[in-house]
C-alpha cells in the first residue's frame, strides 16, 4: 500500500493552529495588549479601524526587540517567557505559549516596527500569511508598534463569520477594559476610526474604574481588603442600591489576569444575599493575589479560566471578606430602592392629588410607659400590648376615598359578575381572529392584578396584561419610529444621564430611532448625555430605566441599520414601558388596553412571541358544568 500520511506545510499548520488563538479581532487585541504589558510598557495606544476588521494596531513604549528576536517572534512556540516545563507552574507573565504572533501572522498582514533601548536603529518586518516579505532596519521610537491588517484575508469563511462592527467593537472594548482594569499603573488609550474612546491616565485602581465607567461610579464603590496566608483580596464592590437588574460589571482578576469563574461569582453573590433587589446582580472589581504555584492557568486556550488548588477555601474567604466590607461600610438593607414609586401609580391616578389619610395620631403615646422591667437575660423588653379596640376606625377615612369603580376589582368573583359575563351589553361586535369581540363597554375585571377578564360574544377572554400592553406599545412604537411621527414633551430642566463611553457609543447608534419615538437629545458633556425632550407617554422618572434596559438588551447585538434596529428598539422600549404583572388597573385602563390589543395587527402574541390572551367559549363552560 502507498504511504499516505504527510506532514502539513508550516503555513497550513499555522493557519489551523491560529483558529484556536485568533477567533475575532478582539482576540488580536487581547494578545497584543498582553505582549505590551509583558514587555514592561508604561503607555499603550490601541488603534482600531472598522472594529478591527481593517486594522488593529498597538504602539507601546516597552522594551522592544532586537532584530533577531523580532524575526523569531513570528515562529511558532517562540517565546522569551518560559524556558522549561517547570516554569509553567510559576507564571508571572501573561503570555507563555509563544504562539500568538505566529497565529496572527498566519491569518493577516502584519507590520512590525520595534527598537530596544540602547540600539540606534530599529527593525521593520512585514509578514503576510506567515510569509516574511520584508525585513529591514528602520527609524522608530523605542518600543514596539505592531499593526495587524486585513484579518482573515486568506480565510474568507472566517471573515464572513465575523459579526457586525458593533458586536466586534463591543468585544474589543471588553478586552481593552479587562486589561485596563488589571493595570491602572499603565496609561492606555483606545481609538476607533480616528475617534478616541478611552484616554486612561495612570493612577490608582479607583481612578481607573472611574476613567472607564464614568465619574458617578465614585460614590458607588465600597473597598474590599483582606490578607490571609493563601490569598490577598482587594478591589471594590458596588453598593447594593446601585446594582443592575440585567447587567452588572463583574470583574475578577487573579494575579492581574482577568478570569471568569461562576463559582467565585457565586461566593460574592452569597455575600450580597438579602441586600440586592430581586434578580439584581452584584457588581464588583475584585483582585485576588495568590501564589502563582497554586493555580493552573493552562486549562483554557483563551485563558480566562483558572484552576485553583483550594477553591473551596477561596470561596469561603471571598464570601466573608465581601460580607465584612459591606457590613463595615454600613450597607444596611434598603427595602424599596428597586423601583421608583411613581412608576407604580396606575394611569388614572397619575393626575390626581393624593388624599390625606384621616388617621388620628396620639402624639403623647409612648409604648414604653407600661414596660415591665426587662427580665434578666431577655433580648428585648416585653411590653404590654397596646389596646387594639376600635382599630377599624383608623381606616374609615381611607375607605370613603376610594374612587368610583375601584370597588369592582375588590368585588370580583362576587354575585354582580355573573349577569354580564356572557354578553357584552349593546356591544358593536367586530370580527377579529374568528372571535367576535364585544368592544368597549363589556365589563372588565382584573384577576390577580395580572389578567384582565372580559366577555366576548362566544364566551370569555383572559388577557395577560403585561404581554398585551407590550404588543400594543410595540406596534405603536414601530409605527412612530418608521414614520417619525411621534410627539415629544419638552423638559423644563433637561436630564443629564451618565453613561460609560461604550454605552454612549451605543446610544449614538440608536439616536435616530430614539428621536423618532419622541426623545430629544442635547449635547454629550463629559460622560453625561443631555435629554431635553421625552416621549409624551413617559414620565421623567421612567427615562433612565428605559435607557438602562435598552442598553442591556442591545449590548451585544445592535443590528447595524434599518428594520432590525427599529424592531429591537421598539421591543426593548415596549418591554420596559408596559404595565407590569402585579399592577392594579382601573376600569378605564383595562378597557382601553383590551380594545387596543384587539386593534393590533398581531394581537395574539407579544413581541417576544408569547401568548397574549386565551378565550374560553360558552360551550366549553357549559361542558364543565355538566
Ligand atoms: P508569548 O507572549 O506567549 O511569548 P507571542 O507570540 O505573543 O508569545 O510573542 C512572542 C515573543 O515576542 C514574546 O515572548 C516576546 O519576547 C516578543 N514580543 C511580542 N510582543 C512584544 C512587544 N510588544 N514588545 C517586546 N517584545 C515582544
Ligand atoms: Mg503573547
Amino acid at each position: 500500500m502507498v504511504d499516505i500520511i504527510k506532514l502539513l506545510p508550516d503555513h497550513v499548520a499555522n493557519q489551523i493552529a491560529a483558529g484556536e488563538v485568533v477567533q475575532r479581532p478582539a482576540s488580536v487585541v487581547k494578545e497584543l495588549l498582553e505582549n505590551s504589558i509583558d514587555a514592561g510598557a508604561q503607555n499603550i495606544k490601541l488603534i482600531v479601524k472598522d472594529a478591527g476588521k481593517t486594522l488593529v494596531q498597538i504602539i507601546d513604549d516597552g522594551k522592544g526587540m532586537s532584530d533577531t528576536d523580532a524575526r523569531m517572534s513570528f515562529e511558532r512556540h517562540a517565546t522569551s517567557k518560559i524556558t522549561n516545563a517547570d516554569d509553567l507552574f510559576n507564571l508571572t507573565t501573561k503570555g507563555f505559549r509563544g504562539e500568538a504572533l505566529a497565529s496572527i501572522a498566519a491569518v493577516a498582514h502584519v507590520d512590525l516596527k520595534t527598537r530596544p533601548e540602547g540600539s540606534d536603529v530599529g527593525t521593520h518586518i512585514m509578514v503576510e500569511g506567515s510569509k516574511v516579505i520584508e525585513q529591514s532596519p528602520c527609524a522608530t521610537p523605542k518600543g514596539t508598534s505592531l499593526a495587524v491588517k486585513n484579518l482573515f484575508f486568506n480565510i474568507p469563511a472566517r471573515r464572513n463569520f465575523l459579526k457586525s462592527n458593533n458586536v466586534e467593537m463591543r468585544h474589543i472594548i471588553d478586552e481593552f477594559q479587562r486589561v485596563a482594569l488589571a493595570h491602572p499603573d499603565i496609561g492606555m488609550q483606545l481609538y476607533h476610526n480616528d475617534g478616541e474612546l478611552f484616554h486612561l491616565a495612570t493612577g490608582n485602581l479607583k481612578q481607573r474604574i472611574i476613567g472607564i465607567f464614568g465619574g458617578k461610579t465614585n460614590e458607588k464603590l465600597v473597598p474590599v481588603d483582606e490578607e490571609t496566608d493563601i490569598v490577598k483580596i482587594g478591589g471594590y464592590v458596588v453598593k447594593p442600591e446601585f446594582s443592575k437588574k440585567t447587567r452588572g460589571e463583574q470583574f475578577f482578576f487573579v494575579n492581574d489576569r482577568f478570569i471568569k469563574s461562576a463559582y467565585l461569582n457565586h461566593a460574592v453573590s452569597a455575600a450580597f444575599e438579602g441586600l440586592l433587589p430581586d434578580r439584581a446582580r452584584a457588581s464588583y472589581f475584585l483582585y485576588l493575589d495568590v501564589d502563582p504555584g497554586s493555580i493552573d492557568i493552562n486549562i483554557h486556550p483563551t485563558k480566562t479560566e483558572i484552576k485553583f488548588d483550594d477553591e473551596h477555601a477561596l470561596y469561603a474567604m471571598l464570601r466573608s471578606t465581601v460580607k465584612h466590607s459591606l457590613g463595615q461600610f454600613n450597607i444596611a438593607p434598603v427595602l424599596d430602592f428597586e423601583r421608583d414609586q411613581t412608576l407604580d401609580t396606575p394611569y388614572n391616578y397619575k393626575d390626581k392629588f393624593a388624599a390625606v389619610p384621616k388617621i388620628q395620631v396620639d402624639r403623647t403615646f409612648n409604648p414604653f410607659d407600661n414596660v415591665a422591667p426587662p427580665k434578666k437575660g431577655a433580648q428585648r423588653p416585653d411590653y404590654e400590648k397596646p389596646d387594639t379596640q376600635g382599630w377599624e376606625q383608623l381606616y374609615e377615612g381611607l375607605r370613603k376615598e376610594l374612587p368610583q369603580g375601584e370597588e369592582s376589582k375588590v368585588t370580583y368573583e362576587s354575585e354582580q359578575v355573573t349577569g354580564s359575563l356572557f354578553q357584552g351589553k349593546g356591544a358593536t361586535s367586530r370580527n377579529e381572529l374568528g372571535t367576535s369581540f364585544a368592544k368597549t363597554d363589556a365589563t372588565t375585571y382584573q384577576l390577580q392584578n395580572k389578567y384582565i377578564v372580559t366577555t366576548i360574544k362566544s364566551g370569555m377572554v383572559v388577557v395577560h396584561q403585561h404581554r398585551a400592553h407590550q404588543r400594543v406599545l410595540y406596534e405603536e412604537l414601530l409605527k412612530n419610529i418608521t414614520l417619525a411621527s411621534s410627539v415629544s414633551q419638552q423638559l423644563l430642566f433637561p436630564l443629564a444621564l451618565s453613561y460609560t463611553p461604550s454605552e454612549l457609543a451605543l446610544l449614538t447608534q440608536l439616536k435616530e430611532g430614539l428621536e423618532n419615538t419622541g426623545f430629544v437629545f442635547g449635547a454629550v458633556k463629559d460622560d453625561a448625555l443631555e435629554v431635553t425632550g421625552i416621549p409624551t407617554a413617559l414620565t421623567e422618572a421612567e427615562v433612565p430605566i428605559i435607557i438602562e434596559q435598552l442598553l442591556s438588551d442591545l449590548e451585544n447585538e445592535v443590528p447595524d441599520v434599518g428594520f432590525s434596529q427599529t424592531d429591537a428598539l421598539a421591543k426593548s422600549m415596549a418591554k420596559s414601558m408596559a404595565v407590569k404583572s402585579g399592577e392594579p388597573l382601573d376600569a378605564t385602563s383595562r378597557e382601553h388596553l383590551v380594545n387596543s390589543l384587539f386593534a393590533c395587527k398581531e394581537p395574539t402574541v407579544s413581541p417576544g412571541h408569547r401568548t397574549t390572551f386565551v378565550t374560553i367559549s360558552s360551550d366549553e363552560l357549559e361542558r364543565k358544568f355538566q
